[in-house]
C-alpha cells in the first residue's frame, strides 16, 4: 500500500517508519524541514511514568493563581476562535478526578508501550540522539503540592507503574549533587530511577535519513494544500508549490495544525496548541551540570542534560498560533535555570526557542479513523505534553490499524 504521511515531526517520523517496517511504500509530505514543529526543542524528556495530565481536579484550587500571577506558568490571550473556547471548556470538564485517573492509565500503558519500541528502535538504527538513562526528580516548593504528588504517586502505583520514591530535599540532592544550591527552596522530591532523555530532534533527523535509506520519499519544503476526493475517499493531496501526491491512505500527523486541515473533509479534533518555551546552554561553567532530569514543578520547569548540554523548557500559553519566540519567556527561563544551577554554564551563548503542544483537552492522543470522516483518512496528533515519549507507541497502534 502506498501510505502518504503528513507532518515530519516526531510522530510523522515514528508513523512512517513503522509503516515502512510494516512493508509499505511511504511518502513523508512536510511544509518546512523535520523537526521543525514541536519536536525541534522540546523538554526532552523520555516520562514514561510521570505522565500525570494537565487536566487534573487540583487546577481548580490553583487556577486563580496561574490566571492571575504575573510570573505564573499560565497565559491565556484570548483569541476569536471558537475552537480555543471549545478547547477550554472541553478542558474544564476534563479536570475531574475520574477523568485523570482515566487518562493517567491509558498513558502509562501507552507509555510503556513506547519505552519497548524506542528502545528496540535506537538500538536496531544504532541511532545517536543524546540518549541517558537519567533517572528524574520531580521537586516540590510547598508542602500540599508535595502531599498531592504522593497521591497521585500512589495511583501510578496501583495503575502498575514504574517504582518512584516520595524523597526530602537532602536526599534529593545526594541523588543529584547538583542541585545542592537550591536546598532550601524545596520541600521534597518524586524520584523515577527509570526516566530517560534524549534530543528530540536528533531522532527526527536520524529518522528522516534512514527512512530515505529505506526508499521512502521525503518531500520537505512543500505545504499541504488540499485533499482531493473520490466519493467518501481520499485520492490526493495538493501541494502549495504545486503538484499532488496521490495514495492509498493517508496520516495526518501535522500536530497543532491537524484541525484545520481535517476539518475541510468534515473531521473535527479537539487539539489545540499549548506554547512553550526552551532555552539550551552549553555545560561550560565552573560548577557541576545535572545528569539527573529535574522537574520544578511550581514553574513548570523541566531540565535535561543532553550530551555537552543543558535544555530547560516550560510554560503554558494559550495564544491561538502565534509561535514567536519571545524575550520575556526566555529571560524566566534562564533566570530560573540560573537560580537552580548557578555555575554549570557560562550562560553566554544560549539557543532559545518556542513550540506548540498539541494537546486534546483530556490529554489523551487521537489516533486511527475518525466517524465521519474518509475512510483512507488516518489521525495521529494530540500527544501534547508527553509528544517524544508517547511517539513510538502512537506510531505501532496507527501502523498495526493501518495494516
Ligand atoms: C516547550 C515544550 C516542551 C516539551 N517537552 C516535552 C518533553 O519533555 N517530553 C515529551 O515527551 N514531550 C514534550 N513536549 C511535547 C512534544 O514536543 C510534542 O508533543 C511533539 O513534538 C508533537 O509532535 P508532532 O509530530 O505531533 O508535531 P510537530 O513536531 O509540531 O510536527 C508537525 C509537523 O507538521 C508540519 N506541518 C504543519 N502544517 C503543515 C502543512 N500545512 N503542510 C505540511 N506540513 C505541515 C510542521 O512543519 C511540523 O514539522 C514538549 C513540547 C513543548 C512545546
Amino acid at each position: 500500500m502506498h501510505v502518504c504521511v503528513l507532518g515530519a515531526g516526531i510522530i510523522g517520523l515514528t508513523t512512517a517508519y513503522e509503516l515502512t517496517q510494516r512493508g509499505h511504500r511511504v511518502t513523508v509530505i512536510d511544509r518546512a524541514t523535520p523537526a521543525s514543529g514541536a519536536s525541534g526543542g522540546n523538554g526532552a524528556q523520555l516520562s514514561y511514568a510521570y505522565v500525570q495530565p494537565l487536566a487534573d481536579p487540583g487546577i481548580w484550587a490553583q487556577l486563580p493563581k496561574l490566571l492571575l500571577s504575573p510570573s505564573s506558568a499560565l497565559k491565556i490571550r484570548p483569541q476569536w476562535d471558537p475552537r480555543q473556547w471549545a478547547w477550554v471548556w472541553q478542558f474544564l470538564q476534563a479536570c475531574s478526578a475520574q477523568q485523570s485517573q482515566t487518562t493517567t492509565s491509558q498513558l502509562l500503558a501507552l507509555a510503556a508501550h513506547s519505552r519497548l519500541v524506542f528502545d528496540a528502535m535506537r538500538e536496531r538504527e544504532n541511532m545517536h540522539c543524546d540518549f541517558s538513562e537519567s533517572g528524574k526528580l520531580v521537586l516540590f516548593r510547598s508542602e500540599a503540592s508535595f502531599a498531592a504528588a504522593r497521591q497521585q504517586m500512589a495511583l501510578q502505583k496501583q495503575l502498575g507503574g514504574a517504582t518512584q520514591m516520595a524523597v526530602s530535599a537532602p536526599e534529593a540532592c545526594a541523588i543529584e549533587p547538583a542541585l545542592v544550591h537550591p536546598q532550601k527552596t524545596f520541600t521534597g522530591a518524586i524520584y523515577t530511577e527509570s526516566e530517560c532523555a534524549a534530543d528530540c530532534k536528533q531522532v527526527c533527523d536520524a529518522l528522516a535519513q534512514i527512512l530515505s535509506a529505506q526508499g521512502a520519499a521525503l518531500l520537505v519544503g512543500q505545504a499541504f494544500k488540499n485533499w482531493v476526493t473520490s466519493g467518501d475517499k481520499l485520492t490526493a493531496v495538493s501541494l502549495d508549490k504545486g503538484g499532488e501526491v496521490a495514495a492509498d491512505a493517508f496520516v495526518l500527523c501535522t500536530g497543532h495544525a491537524a484541525p484545520a486541515m481535517a476539518a475541510a473533509v468534515g473531521v473535527r479534533l479537539p487539539v489545540y496548541p499549548l506554547k512553550g518555551y526552551s532555552i539550551t546552554v552549553a555545560t561550560d561553567g565552573t560548577g557541576v551540570a545535572p545528569k539527573v532530569s529535574i522537574t520544578d514543578s511550581a514553574r513548570k520547569i523541566v531540565f535535561a542534560r543532553l550530551g555537552q548540554r543543558l535544555r530547560a523548557a516550560g510554560m503554558v500559553e494559550l495564544v491561538g498560533h502565534d509561535d514567536r519566540v519571545q524575550d520575556r519567556q526566555i529571560q524566566t527561563l534562564q533566570q530560573a535555570t540560573q537560580a537552580l544551577f548557578p555555575d554549570c554554564s557560562r550562560y553566554t551563548d544560549i539557543h532559545p526557542w518556542a513550540g506548540m503542544r498539541p494537546a486534546t483537552p483530556t490529554g489523551l492522543p487521537v489516533i486511527g479513523r475518525q466517524a465521519n470522516g474518509p475512510h483512507n483518512l488516518y489521525i495521529n496528533a494530540g500527544q501534547g505534553a508527553l509528544g517524544f515519549t508517547l511517539a513510538s507507541g502512537s506510531a505501532v497502534q496507527l501502523a498495526n490499524m493501518l495494516s
